[in-house]
Parts: C-alpha cells; sequence; structure tokens
C-alpha cells in the first residue's frame, strides 16, 4: 500500500479503468477513487468499455465515465477489480498502454499472475481476502489522508453491498461492515442502495425470470442447477440483459445443488456463464469457470465464449464441466 501511495502522490494524470460489464464492485470503486483523487488536486479520468447498467445511474458523477478512450500521455493508470489488461475488453489496449508513466492495481481476485509480472513501473495492490476492491479503495483513501465525502461513501458502499451480495455472501467480514459503517455516518444509506440496485424491477424482467427459473434443470451426477436467456427471450420481451443481475443467485438457494450456472446469450455471438455456490458445499467453481477461459472467486465465477447456438453451447458446456469434474 505504500508504494501505491506514493505512485498516486507523484502522478498528476490519472486514468481509471475497470472490468468489462462493469459491476457495482468496478463502477464504485471507479468512481470514489475518482472523486477522492479530485479532491486532492489529481486531474482524472474514468472509462468503461462497456455501457454502465442502468441500476447505477444514482450514483454521483456517473456521467464522469467515459465510454471511448484517447491514447494519450497519462502519468498513472490504475486498474481497478482486474489485474490483466485481458479482462478490460479494450482492443487497442496496446496502444493506451504504451502512453502511461505507470501502472497501478487494485483487486481482490485470486490470481496467478498480474500485468505487473509484464510490465516495469507497475505496482500491484491485491490481497483476494478482502470482500471487494471497494474495500481496497477505502484503505488506500484512508492512506492518502483524503476525507470520505458522503458522495465518495456512496459509491464505495455500493461496491462492498454488491461484491457481497448485500451483506450475506461469506465473504462479508468485520472489515467490510466496518467500512459500511463508516460510510453509513457520511449520509450512505444502506436502504437506498439495496433498492436501486436489486429491489426495484420492470414487470418484463421478473417475467423473464420466471421463463429462467421454469427452465431450471437439476443435475444429480455433476450437482449442476443450470438455466439460460436466450437473445430472443429477451428481445420478446423488452428486457436488457443488465436485468438478469442478480438472478444466478436466486437459482443458487436450491439447497440440493452444489453449484448454479446461469448462461446468457448477448447480442455479439456471445454466452455469458455466471456460477456461484455456497461455502458449505465444498465445490470451487472458479476452477470450472477457468476450464472454460474464465475466472473469478471460488464461490462467484464467470465465462465467456463464442457462441451462435446457444443450445447447442448448453450441451457442450455441461459435457466440458461432467468431464472436468470426473
Ligand atoms: P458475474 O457472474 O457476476 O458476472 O461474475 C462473478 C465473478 O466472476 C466476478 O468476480 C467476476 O470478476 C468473475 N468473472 C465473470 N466473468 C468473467 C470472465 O469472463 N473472466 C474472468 N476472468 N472472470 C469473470
Ligand atoms: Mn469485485
Amino acid at each position: 500500500m505504500e508504494k501505491a501511495i506514493d505512485l498516486i502522490q507523484s502522478s498528476n494524470s490519472i486514468i481509471l479503468l475497470s472490468h468489462k460489464n462493469p459491476d457495482g464492485d468496478a463502477v464504485g470503486s471507479v468512481l470514489g477513487l475518482a472523486q477522492g483523487l479530485e479532491s486532492i488536486g489529481k486531474k482524472v479520468k474514468c472509462f468503461s468499455k462497456d455501457v454502465i447498467p442502468s441500476v447505477f445511474d444514482f450514483l454521483p458523477s456517473i456521467s464522469q465515465i467515459e465510454n471511448t478512450i484517447e491514447p494519450e500521455h497519462q502519468d498513472l493508470i490504475v486498474l481497478l477489480d482486474c489485474a490483466l489488461f485481458s479482462r478490460t475488453g479494450i482492443e487497442n489496449i496496446k496502444d493506451i498502454v504504451s502512453s502511461f508513466d505507470n501502472l497501478l492495481i487494485i483487486d481482490h481476485h485470486p490470481k496467478d499472475k498480474t500485468e505487473c509480472d509484464r510490465i516495469n513501473n507497475c505496482v500491484a495492490v491485491i490481497d483476494h481476502k478482502v470482500s471487494s476492491t471497494a474495500v481496497l479503495t477505502f484503505n488506500l483513501l484512508k492512506g492518502l489522508n483524503i476525507n470520505i465525502t458522503k458522495n465518495i461513501a456512496n459509491c464505495l458502499l455500493t461496491g462492498i453491498f454488491t461484491d457481497t451480495g448485500g451483506f450475506q455472501h461469506n465473504n462479508t467480514d468485520p472489515q467490510s461492515l466496518q467500512a459500511a459503517a463508516e460510510f453509513m455516518k457520511k449520509g450512505s444509506r444502506i436502504d437506498k442502495i439495496a433498492k436501486n440496485i436489486f429491489n426495484t424491477k420492470s414487470l418484463a424482467a421478473i417475467k423473464l425470470w420466471g421463463i429462467a427459473l421454469e427452465r431450471i434443470q437439476n443435475n444429480p451426477e455433476s450437482g449442476m442447477a443450470i438455466s439460460y436467456i436466450s437473445k430472443s427471450d429477451m428481445d420478446n420481451l423488452g428486457v436488457k440483459e443488465e436485468e438478469l443481475m442478480g438472478l444466478v443467485n436466486v437459482i443458487n438457494t436450491i439447497s440440493d445443488a452444489k453449484f448454479s450456472l446461469l448462461l446468457t446469450e448477448s447480442a455479439d455471438n456471445k454466452i455469458k456463464g455466471s456460477l456461484r455456490s455456497e461455502k458449505y458445499k465444498g465445490i470451487d467453481v472458479s476452477r470450472i469457470a477457468r476450464s472454460l477461459g474464465g475466472g473469478g472467486h471460488k464461490l462467484a465465477s464467470g465465462f465467456e465464449i463464442n457462441s451462435t447456438d446457444i443450445t447447442k453451447s448448453i450441451d457442450e458446456i455441461r459435457k466440458a464441466i461432467l468431464k472436468n469434474k470426473s
């Protein structure tokens, strides 16, 4: 952390970015850090390749996150909630990389390797024991003696809240709750964050969740509960992919299943897999995700594959998982 603090103190122009398909921890950590750094006079730019899901529209300064990125000189690039450039999903990342002086990685994913293995001038703050990147970002801001405003608190609390599944997942720990308490003292409201992110749905989205729940197959051989949503399911009901956030957690409440998998077809001929399990079930779903080219945490991980036919891909994925487990 000391090196990260020095690096930020000696940098003036800083660009912040996170992983593709940004979640609450990615968006909250980027915006919380951005506002903190601006308060001490840094010139900050935030970037996301993918559109930010509209459930995060309530976050302060959300419009600050840009959708295009120009390769221009920056003192520092900060990669949050991911440790590899490939996870950013940015095609011209190589050009952008060549235009900064230093790289800082802040992440909580278990990792064998990070971008720092390949790049000089790189500092990594990685702790896979913390619940979220937002907790690490909070520690960094405190280390920089930055005043935590209500806006910063709202952003970081959103990161902790979403990555702990509303303080219900196994990664919920005293450090996260203490941070949450400090954010509440600054004026953050957990009920408002919960309402915006988890508890506001359109009728069409709830109906689509119903289709996915109806389709669940529980495979006793692999212990997997699997379901899927195709592009045409979403189009027929006029529901956006982002409205499926949280659905896999409902599938994962089936006590008979060892782990759950939700496959979602996106517009660009890709299928996104979301895997979940529970600690007492003794399964490491990040191993399954890695075997399919993805990654993540032991109890929450994901992958993406190219596919033009979701039903064919479901069979292939099912077989690959069965083979991997035997
Ligand atoms: P979700 O299912 O909510 O999209 O993702 C759950 C977890 O898996 C997150 O921690 C996320 O970082 C990780 N994850 C999701 N998709 C991918 C992927 O395509 N590649 C990697 N490496 N990790 C992923
Ligand atoms: Mn995270």
